[in-house]
Protein backbone atom coordinates (compact mmCIF):
# COMPACT_ATOMS: atom_id res chain seq x y z
CA UNK A 1 0.00 0.00 0.00
CA UNK A 2 1.04 3.48 -0.71
CA UNK A 3 -0.22 6.62 1.07
CA UNK A 4 0.20 10.53 0.33
CA UNK A 5 -0.07 12.70 2.92
CA UNK A 6 -0.45 16.61 3.23
CA UNK A 7 0.39 19.32 6.08
CA UNK A 8 -0.40 22.08 4.62
CA UNK A 9 0.77 24.96 6.24
CA UNK A 10 0.40 28.91 6.16
CA UNK A 11 3.88 28.89 5.03
CA UNK A 12 4.78 25.58 3.37
CA UNK A 13 3.06 22.44 2.26
CA UNK A 14 5.01 19.28 3.14
CA UNK A 15 4.50 16.19 1.26
CA UNK A 16 5.20 12.81 1.69
CA UNK A 17 4.36 8.99 0.09
CA UNK A 18 4.96 6.92 2.54
CA UNK A 19 3.85 3.04 3.44
CA UNK A 20 1.11 1.78 6.15
CA UNK A 21 4.26 1.18 8.35
CA UNK A 22 4.87 4.95 8.32
CA UNK A 23 8.04 4.44 6.40
CA UNK A 24 8.63 7.22 4.14
CA UNK A 25 9.68 7.29 0.65
CA UNK A 26 9.72 11.15 -0.35
CA UNK A 27 9.21 13.40 0.67
CA UNK A 28 8.63 17.91 -0.60
CA UNK A 29 8.40 20.82 0.45
CA UNK A 30 6.45 23.25 -1.34
CA UNK A 31 5.60 26.96 -0.18
CA UNK A 32 2.24 28.33 0.12
CA UNK A 33 1.36 30.90 -1.99
CA UNK A 34 -1.92 30.65 -4.12
CA UNK A 35 -4.07 27.39 -4.44
CA UNK A 36 -3.99 27.05 -8.35
CA UNK A 37 0.15 26.62 -7.74
CA UNK A 38 0.74 25.27 -4.65
CA UNK A 39 -2.06 22.57 -5.24
CA UNK A 40 -0.73 21.91 -9.17
CA UNK A 41 2.66 21.10 -7.64
CA UNK A 42 1.61 19.01 -5.00
CA UNK A 43 -0.92 17.09 -7.76
CA UNK A 44 2.55 16.65 -9.80
CA UNK A 45 4.44 15.21 -7.17
CA UNK A 46 1.85 12.67 -6.30
CA UNK A 47 1.09 11.94 -9.76
CA UNK A 48 4.22 10.26 -9.74
CA UNK A 49 3.11 7.26 -7.65
CA UNK A 50 0.35 4.72 -7.57
CA UNK A 51 -1.39 5.99 -4.27
CA UNK A 52 -3.78 3.96 -2.38
CA UNK A 53 -5.75 7.30 -0.44
CA UNK A 54 -4.47 10.61 0.68
CA UNK A 55 -4.80 12.24 3.66
CA UNK A 56 -4.83 15.25 4.45
CA UNK A 57 -3.86 17.71 7.75
CA UNK A 58 -4.67 21.05 7.43
CA UNK A 59 -4.16 25.13 8.39
CA UNK A 60 -7.47 26.11 9.27
CA UNK A 61 -10.38 26.83 10.09
CA UNK A 62 -11.84 24.40 7.49
CA UNK A 63 -15.15 22.56 7.44
CA UNK A 64 -15.07 18.94 8.69
CA UNK A 65 -18.76 17.92 8.92
CA UNK A 66 -19.55 15.19 6.15
CA UNK A 67 -23.02 16.43 6.25
CA UNK A 68 -21.91 19.92 5.12
CA UNK A 69 -22.10 21.26 1.72
CA UNK A 70 -18.97 23.12 1.95
CA UNK A 71 -17.31 19.26 3.60
CA UNK A 72 -13.42 19.92 2.52
CA UNK A 73 -13.33 23.34 2.30
CA UNK A 74 -10.90 25.93 3.98
CA UNK A 75 -13.30 28.50 5.46
CA UNK A 76 -12.67 31.43 7.18
CA UNK A 77 -8.83 31.83 7.08
CA UNK A 78 -6.81 35.25 6.62
CA UNK A 79 -4.98 33.88 3.91
CA UNK A 80 -7.58 35.47 1.53
CA UNK A 81 -6.63 33.10 -1.60
CA UNK A 82 -7.49 30.06 0.43
CA UNK A 83 -10.93 31.14 1.72
CA UNK A 84 -13.66 28.90 0.46
CA UNK A 85 -11.00 26.77 -1.64
CA UNK A 86 -12.83 23.12 -1.95
CA UNK A 87 -9.52 21.40 -1.07
CA UNK A 88 -10.84 17.68 -0.69
CA UNK A 89 -12.93 18.42 -4.27
CA UNK A 90 -9.77 19.87 -5.77
CA UNK A 91 -7.33 16.12 -4.54
CA UNK A 92 -10.68 14.20 -5.76
CA UNK A 93 -10.82 15.61 -9.09
CA UNK A 94 -7.50 14.87 -9.77
CA UNK A 95 -6.68 11.34 -7.76
CA UNK A 96 -10.52 9.87 -7.43
CA UNK A 97 -9.13 8.24 -4.52
CA UNK A 98 -10.46 8.24 -0.53
CA UNK A 99 -9.53 11.66 1.01
CA UNK A 100 -8.68 11.88 4.63
CA UNK A 101 -9.43 15.44 5.79
CA UNK A 102 -8.90 17.24 9.48
CA UNK A 103 -6.98 20.01 10.98
CA UNK A 104 -3.43 19.98 10.74
CA UNK A 105 -2.64 19.61 14.92
CA UNK A 106 -5.66 16.99 14.86
CA UNK A 107 -3.52 15.46 12.66
CA UNK A 108 -0.05 15.89 14.91
CA UNK A 109 -2.36 14.49 17.51
CA UNK A 110 -2.56 11.55 15.84
CA UNK A 111 0.38 10.66 14.36
CA UNK A 112 1.86 11.24 18.32
CA UNK A 113 -1.02 8.73 19.82
CA UNK A 114 0.17 5.93 17.02
CA UNK A 115 3.59 6.58 16.31
CA UNK A 116 4.69 9.44 18.81
CA UNK A 117 4.99 10.17 22.35
CA UNK A 118 1.87 9.51 23.08
CA UNK A 119 1.60 5.65 21.71
CA UNK A 120 0.21 3.25 23.32
CA UNK A 121 -2.22 5.61 25.01
CA UNK A 122 -5.92 6.20 23.75
CA UNK A 123 -6.12 9.88 24.45
CA UNK A 124 -3.57 12.82 24.17
CA UNK A 125 -3.36 16.71 23.32
CA UNK A 126 -1.46 18.38 20.75
CA UNK A 127 -1.09 21.98 20.94
CA UNK A 128 0.91 24.20 18.79
CA UNK A 129 2.42 27.00 20.17
CA UNK A 130 3.65 28.96 16.49
CA UNK A 131 2.05 31.73 14.72
CA UNK A 132 -0.97 30.95 16.23
CA UNK A 133 -1.92 28.49 19.09
CA UNK A 134 -4.23 25.00 18.05
CA UNK A 135 -4.67 21.93 19.52
CA UNK A 136 -5.53 18.38 18.56
CA UNK A 137 -7.19 15.77 20.52
CA UNK A 138 -7.61 11.85 20.55
CA UNK A 139 -10.41 10.90 23.21
CA UNK A 140 -11.08 7.31 23.52
CA UNK A 141 -8.91 6.27 20.49
CA UNK A 142 -10.60 9.26 17.57
CA UNK A 143 -10.08 12.36 16.75
CA UNK A 144 -11.99 14.48 18.51
CA UNK A 145 -14.68 16.56 16.29
CA UNK A 146 -17.91 18.14 17.22
CA UNK A 147 -20.05 20.22 15.38
CA UNK A 148 -16.67 21.43 13.55
CA UNK A 149 -12.99 20.56 14.65
CA UNK A 150 -11.67 22.03 18.21
CA UNK A 151 -10.65 25.64 18.28
CA UNK A 152 -8.60 25.64 21.45
CA UNK A 153 -6.38 28.12 20.89
CA UNK A 154 -9.11 30.96 21.57
CA UNK A 155 -9.91 29.91 24.95
CA UNK A 156 -10.06 32.96 27.55
CA UNK A 157 -7.36 33.43 30.42
CA UNK A 158 -6.83 35.72 33.32
CA UNK A 159 -4.18 38.00 32.64
CA UNK A 160 -0.53 38.15 34.09
CA UNK A 161 -0.14 41.07 36.69
CA UNK A 162 2.31 42.55 34.50
CA UNK A 163 0.81 42.17 31.10
CA UNK A 164 -0.59 45.30 29.58
CA UNK A 165 0.28 44.04 26.06
CA UNK A 166 -3.10 44.43 23.85
CA UNK A 167 -3.36 40.68 22.47
CA UNK A 168 -3.43 39.81 18.89
CA UNK A 169 -6.51 37.79 17.79
CA UNK A 170 -8.41 39.38 14.93
CA UNK A 171 -11.36 37.87 16.48
CA UNK A 172 -10.89 37.66 20.23
CA UNK A 173 -8.00 40.31 20.89
CA UNK A 174 -6.65 38.80 24.11
CA UNK A 175 -7.52 35.25 24.12
CA UNK A 176 -5.18 32.42 24.60
CA UNK A 177 -3.40 32.94 21.07
CA UNK A 178 -3.78 36.79 21.05
CA UNK A 179 -1.41 36.52 23.97
CA UNK A 180 0.52 33.56 23.75
CA UNK A 181 1.48 33.20 19.86
CA UNK A 182 4.69 33.43 18.39
CA UNK A 183 3.36 37.11 17.21
CA UNK A 184 2.08 38.06 20.36
CA UNK A 185 5.52 37.51 21.62
CA UNK A 186 7.05 39.75 19.32
CA UNK A 187 4.49 42.43 19.78
CA UNK A 188 4.63 42.93 23.08
CA UNK A 189 8.60 42.52 24.10
CA UNK A 190 9.50 44.08 20.58
CA UNK A 191 11.38 40.95 18.76
CA UNK A 192 11.40 37.56 17.57
CA UNK A 193 10.88 35.21 20.18
CA UNK A 194 14.45 33.23 19.12
CA UNK A 195 16.18 36.68 20.23
CA UNK A 196 14.79 36.79 23.23
CA UNK A 197 15.92 33.22 24.98
CA UNK A 198 17.69 35.13 27.79
CA UNK A 199 14.72 37.53 29.00
CA UNK A 200 13.01 35.70 32.01
CA UNK A 201 10.21 37.36 32.12
CA UNK A 202 9.37 36.40 28.54
CA UNK A 203 9.00 32.60 29.12
CA UNK A 204 7.76 33.07 32.60
CA UNK A 205 4.67 35.09 31.20
CA UNK A 206 4.44 32.72 28.60
CA UNK A 207 4.31 29.76 30.81
CA UNK A 208 1.68 31.56 33.08
CA UNK A 209 -0.97 31.36 30.24
CA UNK A 210 -0.02 28.02 28.78
CA UNK A 211 -0.54 26.81 32.49
CA UNK A 212 -3.63 27.91 32.44
CA UNK A 213 -4.68 26.84 29.09
CA UNK A 214 -3.51 23.34 30.20
CA UNK A 215 -5.39 23.30 33.16
CA UNK A 216 -8.74 23.83 31.35
CA UNK A 217 -7.88 21.72 28.75
CA UNK A 218 -7.28 18.86 31.20
CA UNK A 219 -10.11 19.41 33.28
CA UNK A 220 -12.31 18.88 30.35
CA UNK A 221 -10.35 16.34 28.23
CA UNK A 222 -8.52 14.97 30.77
CA UNK A 223 -6.03 13.63 27.94
CA UNK A 224 -3.63 10.92 29.60
CA UNK A 225 -0.54 12.94 27.58
CA UNK A 226 -0.07 16.62 26.54
CA UNK A 227 2.10 17.38 23.84
CA UNK A 228 3.29 20.46 22.98
CA UNK A 229 5.16 21.51 19.41
CA UNK A 230 5.53 24.20 17.71
CA UNK A 231 8.69 26.93 17.47
CA UNK A 232 7.39 28.90 20.58
CA UNK A 233 8.35 25.78 22.50
CA UNK A 234 11.59 25.51 21.41
CA UNK A 235 11.92 27.99 24.29
CA UNK A 236 12.42 25.02 27.07
CA UNK A 237 12.18 27.23 30.09
CA UNK A 238 8.00 27.77 28.57
CA UNK A 239 8.08 23.88 30.05
CA UNK A 240 9.62 24.95 33.47
CA UNK A 241 7.29 27.79 33.66
CA UNK A 242 4.36 25.25 32.81
CA UNK A 243 5.52 23.21 35.44
CA UNK A 244 5.70 25.91 37.75
CA UNK A 245 2.14 27.02 37.76
CA UNK A 246 -0.03 24.34 36.78
CA UNK A 247 0.20 22.62 40.41
CA UNK A 248 -0.60 25.92 42.01
CA UNK A 249 -3.93 26.18 39.53
CA UNK A 250 -4.96 22.58 39.64
CA UNK A 251 -4.34 22.38 42.98
CA UNK A 252 -4.27 19.26 43.77
CA UNK A 253 -7.90 18.88 42.81
CA UNK A 254 -7.10 16.78 39.88
CA UNK A 255 -3.99 14.41 40.30
CA UNK A 256 -1.59 14.46 37.86
CA UNK A 257 1.64 12.05 36.82
CA UNK A 258 4.87 13.17 36.89
CA UNK A 259 4.43 17.03 34.81
CA UNK A 260 7.94 15.90 32.74
CA UNK A 261 6.12 12.62 31.32
CA UNK A 262 3.11 14.27 31.11
CA UNK A 263 3.65 17.64 29.35
CA UNK A 264 6.65 16.85 27.00
CA UNK A 265 7.59 17.44 23.49
CA UNK A 266 6.56 15.63 20.46
CA UNK A 267 8.56 11.95 20.38
CA UNK A 268 8.28 12.25 16.02
CA UNK A 269 9.84 16.19 16.70
CA UNK A 270 8.98 17.71 13.44
CA UNK A 271 7.25 14.81 11.72
CA UNK A 272 4.17 14.59 13.77
CA UNK A 273 1.80 16.25 11.35
CA UNK A 274 2.99 14.56 8.22
CA UNK A 275 2.42 10.96 10.14
CA UNK A 276 -0.69 11.80 10.97
CA UNK A 277 -1.43 13.41 7.34
CA UNK A 278 -0.50 9.98 6.16
CA UNK A 279 -2.15 7.93 8.98
CA UNK A 280 -5.58 10.17 8.00
CA UNK A 281 -4.92 8.71 4.54
CA UNK A 282 -5.03 5.13 5.88
CA UNK A 283 -8.05 5.72 7.65
CA UNK A 284 -9.95 7.15 4.88
CA UNK A 285 -9.32 3.67 2.56
CA UNK A 286 -10.50 1.85 5.67
CA UNK A 287 -13.45 3.93 5.66
CA UNK A 288 -14.22 3.50 2.27
CA UNK A 289 -13.68 -0.38 2.30
CA UNK A 290 -16.21 -0.35 5.02
CA UNK A 291 -18.52 1.68 3.14
CA UNK A 292 -18.07 -0.66 0.07
CA UNK A 293 -18.76 -3.68 2.03
CA UNK A 294 -21.81 -2.38 3.64
P1 LIG B 1 3.92 27.83 12.11
O1 LIG B 1 3.11 28.05 13.32
O2 LIG B 1 3.82 28.96 11.14
O3 LIG B 1 3.72 26.49 11.48
P2 LIG B 1 6.19 27.68 13.89
O4 LIG B 1 5.60 26.61 14.72
O5 LIG B 1 7.66 27.59 13.59
O6 LIG B 1 5.49 27.82 12.50
O7 LIG B 1 5.90 29.05 14.63
C1 LIG B 1 6.42 30.25 14.21
C2 LIG B 1 6.42 31.21 15.39
O8 LIG B 1 7.25 30.66 16.41
C3 LIG B 1 6.98 32.57 15.05
O9 LIG B 1 6.22 33.57 15.70
C4 LIG B 1 8.40 32.52 15.60
O10 LIG B 1 8.85 33.80 16.01
C5 LIG B 1 8.27 31.58 16.77
N1 LIG B 1 9.51 30.82 16.97
C6 LIG B 1 10.11 30.01 16.08
N2 LIG B 1 11.25 29.51 16.59
C7 LIG B 1 11.36 29.99 17.83
C8 LIG B 1 12.32 29.83 18.89
N3 LIG B 1 13.39 29.06 18.75
N4 LIG B 1 12.09 30.48 20.04
C9 LIG B 1 11.01 31.26 20.20
N5 LIG B 1 10.08 31.47 19.27
C10 LIG B 1 10.26 30.84 18.08
ZN1 LIG C 1 -8.89 34.29 19.50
Amino acid sequence: MMFGGIEAGGTKFVCAVGDEKGNIAERIQIPTTVPEETIGKVIAFFKKYQLDAIGIGSFGPIDVNRESPTYGYIKSTPKVAWRDFPFVEAMKEAFSLPIGFNTDVNAAALGEVTRGAAKGLDSCLYITVGTGIGAGAVVQGKLLQGLTHPEMGHILVRRHPNDTYQGKCPYHRDCLEGLASGPAIEERWGDKGIHLADRVEVWEMEGFYLAQALMQYIIILSPKKIILGGGVMNQKTVFSSIFKYLPELVNQYVVLPDLSDYIVSPGLRNDAGITGALLLAQQALQEEKKVRLG
